[in-house]
């Protein structure tokens, strides 16, 4: 009995050991889970903040009430402004093997689904495009360029028309996506008559996006007219951009 009853203290107390080691382990992983996740917010913030000391133009507290924090969204990547160096932005999963900038994955997935609800069939063919992959694809770009005959130099200016220099693409800050119909997946003017480019040229705007390279600003943009290529904005310049038929550049040197 009594060698029974120090048996049954000592399962008592490698049972309640046991569990303190348990609720301990189970605390530090937490501890350790919010310290990391305060960790790449901390680097999340200061990317940001180097985003934001780039190429966007200054004071955004203008006569259009776009308040600073609203930045990032209208940072302005092109032929003449390059993303700032080492920028990479928080990608988040739009559909499958693309990533968007992770604060405006939703507002892309609700305009996809809006477009879906009225019967339409979108399909995402491009998004967020590291350094590497524009790089190949600005390469592919040049050699295509160069089997119609026109030296290097030209081969690279007409190039740099179709398809960006590294990190002088939207693609490369994660807040550009080209968006095709299911159906007709060429990458050419005709898009523009396809019903899910007609009802994202016309709603676009409400989820935050423009239509970047439109027909009529060819000469402002120096891109060729891609009507599949969005880009977001947030929902109060691209009402603005729309409203008054403006492409982002003559946005930005509006609210200069
Ligand atoms: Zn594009």
């Amino acid at each position: 009995m009594r060698y029974k009853k120090i048996g049954k203290r000592r399962t008592t107390y490698a049972a309640l050991r046991f569990w303190t080691l348990t609720m301990l382990s189970v605390l530090v992983a937490i501890m350790v889970f919010f310290i990391v996740k305060s960790y790449s917010k901390a680097e999340y913030a200061l990317s940001n903040d180097v985003l934001n000391n780039g190429d966007v133009k200054g004071g955004m507290e203008g006569a259009l009430g776009i308040q600073p924090e609203a930045e990032w969204k209208l940072v302005l990547v092109n032929k003449d402004n390059a993303m700032p160096y080492g920028y990479e932005p928080t990608l988040a999963l739009v559909g499958s093997g693309y990533y968007f900038d992770e604060r405006a994955s939703e507002a892309l997935l609700d305009m996809l689904d809006a477009c879906r609800l009225e019967g339409l069939n979108p399909a995402i063919c491009s998004a967020y495009r590291s350094i590497e992959q524009q790089t190949e694809l600005y390469s592919e770009q040049i050699e295509k360029q160069k089997k119609a005959g026109i030296s290097s130099e030209e081969a690279e200016v007409k190039a740099a028309a179709v398809v960006l220099y590294p990190g002088k693409s939207e693609h490369n800050l994660g807040l550009a996506v080209d968006i095709v119909s299911t159906d007709y997946q060429i990458l050419e003017e005709e898009q523009e008559s396809t019903m899910e480019q007609q009802w994202l040229m016309d709603n676009c705007y409400k989820y935050g996006f423009i239509l970047r390279y439109p027909k009529d600003k060819q000469e402002i943009t120096n891109v060729i007219y891609e009507p599949w290529h969005y880009r977001y904005v947030g929902i109060e310049a691209a009402t603005y951009i729309t409203e008054n038929n403006l492409c982002l550049e003559e946005f930005l040197s509006m609210i200069e």
